[in-house]
């Protein structure tokens, strides 16, 4: 990763701005019904207090903006970051003080007045008219309540806030927690210098939705093993009879290119040779497995076949490094999780560095209990999506690059 990293910040006795992905699920009463997100950031929180800094943490939780529309002032109350102040203290062990304000003279004088190990929870970053519009004014003032900056909320640095992006014009050094570094590492595992051969999964149901990362992952990869109901898409532009089956109508043309891209740039791009067909969209449908090119009207595919299955797991066993977006099938009815089920196997046993991203290939992953088995699972939905599509992230490019060897520039160890 070419940007600094917290473990690269000295932090004793420093003011930390973490900006953390506490947008948590919440139950009807407005407390925190699944503290995964809260936890995932234990260790870059642990961190900052066994060095000995003073930490300020800032996340956005839920759309405020939707009950200040509609008026809903109780609905806006529960979106308080309160409960999620109960939570962390209860993860922490105590010592979180949490702020009614995001920023002014009250969060400032709580600030200075912090001893370090101590832990500040400010409001909910988007109670902030200028979070979500980048607003500069706001970043500024953000900035004055740290020394230093670390963004911890992979889930969001594809989006430029004030919080997640804004702020770092205001100060320096600003670096990547643990999260995100890991999340970073792992993508540029992928994006950047791959140890071939490099292989593509991409299932999910849109074609369209899924043109960009398409289009960048024919450049860099060298099989790419389409499933899921895109593949439909991929055979009607083949001219195959689908049945039917899902089709993206929009895609036919988006799949008629990258064909013909994936053989320009020697990509072997696999579709399945055989389909498992349903005569209807239901676990207790008929079910039969036909050749690809044996579809039938009144059948629709929902799962690749046997035989594609043990193709595609026979590309990944020879692969070095894979990356998966979306799940071969309709991996919700266990009548139809078998494709993705092998994929998940295959990845688990295998001797590859495995990135998961985006999607619903997460949940598949995790259905099968084997999240624990690949290399990197991502957090990010949106954010994994964006960096296989290219993109830059706003969030990620505004960190201070690493310097030079001996050349510190901002405070940072180096
Ligand atoms: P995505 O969010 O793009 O990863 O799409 C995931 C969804 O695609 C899941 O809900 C799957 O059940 C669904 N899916 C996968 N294969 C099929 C298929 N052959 N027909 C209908 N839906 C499918």
């Amino acid at each position: 990763m070419n940007k600094l990293s917290i473990e690269d910040l000295d932090l004793a006795g420093k003011r930390v701005l973490m900006r953390v992905d506490f947008n948590v699920p919440q139950n009807p009463d407005g407390s925190v019904s699944d503290d995964k997100r809260i936890r995932a950031a234990l260790k870059s929180i642990n961190y900052v207090r066994e060095k000995g800094g003073k930490l300020i943490l800032m996340s956005h939780l839920g759309r405020p903006k939707d009950f200040i529309k509609a008026g809903d002032m109780e609905g806006l109350n529960k979106l308080k970051m309160d409960p999620v102040a109960d939570c962390l203290r209860a993860l922490v062990g105590g010592n979180v003080k949490k702020l009614d304000h995001v920023v002014g003279l009250e969060v400032e004088a709580a600030v200075a007045a912090m001893q370090p190990g101590d832990i500040i929870l400010l409001e909910n970053t988007r109670f902030e008219k200028g979070e979500e519009k980048n607003d500069p004014e706001l970043s500024a003032q953000l900035a004055k309540l740290g020394d230093v900056y670390v963004s911890d909320a992979f889930g969001t640095v594809h989006r430029a806030h004030a919080s997640t992006e804004g702020v770092c014009k205001f100060m320096s050094p600003c670096a990547a927690g643990f999260l995100v570094a890991k999340e970073m590492d792992y993508f540029l595992k992928v994006l950047e210098n791959p140890e071939r051969p490099l292989v593509a999964i991409l299932g999910g149901k849109k074609v369209e939705d899924k043109i960009l990362i398409i289009d960048n992952l024919l450049n860099l990869v060298d099989s790419l093993l389409i499933g899921g109901a895109m593949m439909f898409t991929f055979m009607k532009a083949q001219g195959l009879e689908i049945g039917d089956s899902l089709l993206d109508e929009k895609g036919i043309e988006v799949a008629k290119k990258a064909l013909e891209k994936a053989k320009e740039k020697g990509v072997s791009l696999l579709l399945p040779e055989d389909v498992v067909v349903a005569d209807k969209f239901d676990n207790d449908a008929n079910i039969k497995i036909v050749p690809a090119d044996g579809m039938e009207k009144g059948w629709m595919g929902l799962d690749i076949g046997p035989k594609a299955a043990e193709a595609y797991c026979e590309a990944i066993r020879k692969a070095k490094t894979v990356v998966w977006n979306g799940p071969v099938g309709a991996f919700e009815m266990p009548n139809f999780a078998k494709g993705s089920q092998a994929i998940a196997e295959t990845l688990a046993n295998s001797n590859v560095v495995s990135v998961i991203g985006g999607g619903d290939s997460a949940s598949a992953v995790k259905k099968f209990k084997l999240t624990d088995k690949m290399s990197h699972v991502s957090t990010g939905g949106g954010a994994a999506l964006e960096m296989l599509e290219g993109k830059i992230l706003p969030g990620l490019a505004a960190l201070t690059d690493k310097p030079e060897r001996g050349g510190c520039c901002c405070g940072c160890k180096g």
